[in-house]
């Protein structure tokens, strides 16, 4: 048997970020994504060709993401192109992560029907301002009912996703949001009651210093612990701790959360947060990016790509399966990333947050989170 794929610091492959686009219709100042793609965006055979060497090599869960992935006009055609993997074992599951504004009744249930097993739907905030301000809908007397409307398309998208058969109990269906300090943290309530009432659970952010544009600093993160606290104090939690590989950890409602008066199920009763600043778990970081235009990143915080192109477009029948499958596998095997754990340890002993940065850096929406 072939020893098992493992980095320098000993971690296996597990999930796979795909991103199928840099563009979004929206332009949430934490992020602030592109107006277009790059050049030299992967096809659906390519991406396919990728996965399918991805999980060859370990990989057993797939994240399509962005900027916005429903802006993809070929998303359901991809999942469905993907969907023998899944049904063959090795990829377990196909999920979605989405602004939500605009998914409509039809297009959840055709990314249901193409074989997708999960959403995570994103939203910041419980108030039509909230949200305005979070979108980056900017300051102009109409921004507060584009905000509404966002709110409102969002709220929609949850029950279309729901009525499609993403199960909120079985983890189908979940609420993404950051949460930066000064910026939306007066949400924390607000949105832990939308997302109990709607049984959803909540997955909280810590604002990350991702990219260049955001504007980043420590002050501007409230930590996982603060909002944890702060939840608690309304509606007490137990921990439940951060599963291996997870990026969340997870607590539950001591009053089994609020949807079980409304009939939706237990999702609700579960809350989660994301301590990417300040309790990073690069120690059993599993995760490959590659970008819409086939961009490898081993680290959200990596400097640099490695451009799978040469190989994607390698052979004279399309892509060169043994050459991307030894790319992949040796671009893991020198990983070395642990940036988040550098970062604390240098702000711990007084470094500028900039300089904790290794240059260029990619951002966010490239990336896909
Ligand atoms: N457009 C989709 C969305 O917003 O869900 C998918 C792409 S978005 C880059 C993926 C996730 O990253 C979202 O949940 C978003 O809120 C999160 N995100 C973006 N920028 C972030 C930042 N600077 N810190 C923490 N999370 C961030
Ligand atoms: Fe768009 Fe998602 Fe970035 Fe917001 S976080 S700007 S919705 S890609």
């Amino acid at each position: 048997m072939a020893a098992p794929l493992l980095d320098r610091h000993g971690r296996p492959p597990g999930v796979l970020r795909l991103s199928l686009t840099a563009r979004c219709n929206l332009a949430c100042p934490y992020c602030l994504p592109d107006d277009r793609d790059p050049p030299g965006l992967l096809s659906t055979g390519e991406r396919v060709a990728l996965v399918t060497a991805a999980v060859g090599l370990g990989v057993h869960s797939l994240r399509l993401t962005g900027g916005e992935p429903l802006l993809h006009p070929r998303l359901e055609e991809l999942i469905a192109a993907l969907r023998p993997l899944r049904d063959a074992g090795g990829l377990r599951e196909i999920a979605l992560t989405s602004n939500g504004s605009l998914l409509s009744a039809e297009r959840a249930h055709a990314l249901r029907a193409a074989g997708l097993d999960r959403i995570t739907l994103s939203l910041d905030g419980a108030d039509g301002a909230s949200v305005a301000r979070m979108a980056g809908f900017g300051a102009s007397a109409a921004a507060p009912g584009q905000g509404d409307a966002l709110l409102a398309r969002v709220l929609a998208a949850i029950e279309h996703a729901r009525a499609a058969g993403f199960d909120p109990s079985s983890g189908q269906l979940k609420l993404n949001s950051v949460i930066a300090r000064g910026r939306n943290d007066d949400q924390l309530l607000p949105l832990a009651a939308l997302a109990r009432e709607r049984g959803l659970e909540l997955r909280l952010i810590e604002f990350m210093d991702v990219g260049s544009r955001n504007g980043w600093s420590p002050e501007q993160v409230l930590p996982a612990a603060e909002m944890v606290r702060r939840i608690g104090a309304r509606w007490p939690l137990e921990p439940l701790g951060r599963p291996s590989h997870g990026t969340a950890s997870r607590w539950r409602y001591r009053d089994g959360g609020g949807a079980a008066d409304q009939g939706n199920g237990p999702g609700g009763s579960h809350l989660a947060v994301v301590a990417s600043i300040s309790a990073p778990f690069c120690g059993d970081c599993n995760r490959l990016r590659v970008t819409a235009d086939g961009m490898a990143y081993t680290c959200l915080f990596a400097s640099s790509g490695t451009d799978l192109k040469p190989v994607l477009r390698g052979g004279p029948a399309g892509p060169d399966a043994a050459g991307l499958s030894n790319v992949l596998a040796a671009l893991w095997r020198q990983r070395a990333d642990r940036y988040s754990e550098e970062r604390s340890t240098a702000l711990a002993y007084g470094a500028s947050p900039t300089s904790t940065r290794p240059q260029p850096h990619a951002e966010m929406a490239y990336l896909g989170g």
